[in-house]
């Protein structure tokens, strides 16, 4: 909106609030796509639908969540680890 200031016409970026914090959502998502491409990627699990943004250094990690795809997944190779080893 136009600002009379000092005499001189001033033109004042007014964005609400909701406004801001969806392009903040949306430039930090490019800030992503722009710093780590890549990083994006399938969870390990494959019954999962989810795409973990790998924040790990080394850029290993392999599931969306530790708690959830990486201990079913760790439980389901142990399973089949028993199941092929001769009794
Ligand atoms: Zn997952």
């Amino acid at each position: 909106m136009p600002v009379i200031e000092d005499g001189r016409l001033d033109w004042t970026l007014r964005v609400p609030d909701a406004h801001r914090l969806a392009v903040g959502v949306l430039l930090a998502w490019a800030h992503v796509e722009e710093t780590r491409p890549g990083r994006l990627k399938p969870c390990g699990n494959p019954d999962c639908r989810r795409f973990p943004l790998d924040r790990s250094k080394p850029n290993s990690a392999r599931w969306c969540s530790m708690a959830e795809c990486g201990n079913r997944m760790k439980a389901r190779r142990h399973y089949q680890r028993v199941k092929d080893s001769p009794a």
